[in-house]
């Protein structure tokens, strides 16, 4: 870990301020600079680990507008979760310092429409796309069951299950979120405006 380690709230503010200047039409696009690339060098102290879908219309740096060093970023498709991920998040938590863990969902999900389609008796997809798609059924299974309708719901109880997954099966993120040192965020991206709205949050106010 390098620097100052910094609040959970001023994590949160930081990343909600560049979407909105994003949304805005008015990035600042900072710390991509020649200053910022030799600052971060002899080591990293990202304020946030981002945990998103891979799709490639929410790359994180750009919708959070901000540069080198600011974001440890993981992605798979439907921001789905297996050993790797799990390790790579702690390493930004534990090892790195970061207070801010982020699941970045989305509207009009891939991955998140594969399962819902497999549950109503679609073909089931082929390779390793189908590992994808099975880890997002369970949420789409509890999303039906509570009678919802919209994809937004969909993404929503996607979102909640897969922040609610990262603390069950993470005994780092639990603790850190039970210390009130790191708080782990939902927050659904809307494809047509830009906007990242918080959908669920664990030890926020910790
Ligand atoms: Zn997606």
């Amino acid at each position: 870990m390098t620097g100052d380690r910094v609040a959970v709230s001023v994590a949160l503010e930081m990343l909600l301020a560049g979407n909105r200047r994003f949304t805005a039409g008015t990035p600042e696009h900072p710390n991509q600079d020649a200053v910022r690339r030799a600052e971060v060098v002899p080591g990293q102290s990202p304020f946030a680990v981002l945990f998103g879908c891979s799709d490639s219309r929410l790359a994180a740096e750009i919708i959070f507008d901000r540069g080198l060093g600011d974001l440890f970023v993981v992605r798979t498709a439907g921001h789905v979760m297996g050993p790797e991920v799990l390790g790579s998040i702690e390493y930004g938590v534990s090892v790195l310092g970061s207070p801010l863990v982020v699941v970045l969902g989305h509207d009009s999900c891939g991955a998140v429409a594969a399962a819902r389609a497999a549950v109503q008796g679609g073909a089931p997809a082929t390779g390793y796309v189908r590992d994808v798609i099975e880890r997002v059924t369970p949420s789409v299974l509890a999303a039906r069951a509570a009678g919802c309708t919209e994809d937004a719901d969909y993404i929503d109880t996607h979102l909640r299950h897969t922040v609610d997954l990262l603390i069950e099966r993470s005994r780092v993120l639990a603790d850190a979120v039970e210390a009130g040192s790191a708080a782990v965020l939902g927050l659904s991206y809307r494809l047509a405006d830009g906007t990242a709205r918080l959908v669920t949050a664990r030890g926020l106010d910790g």
